[in-house]
């Protein structure tokens, strides 16, 4: 498996932008897609691209 990190700083405490639909017989939301646009990096506080690394 691999997992995204962030670009500049390489922090594995990242967002994307996604699209998530309610699923009734799960009760919880279901990631439809995730945009590879408009990830977020908390350790840079702001917009980054991602890379993935190995775990
Ligand atoms: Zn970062």
């Amino acid at each position: 498996m691999a997992h995204p990190v962030c670009s500049s700083c390489g922090s594995p405490d990242v967002a994307a932008d996604a699209y998530a639909e309610w699923d009734r017989s799960k009760e919880s939301w279901v990631l439809q897609n995730v945009f590879d646009k408009g990830a977020f990096c908390n350790d840079c506080g702001g917009e980054t691209s991602l890379e993935w690394e190995d775990d």
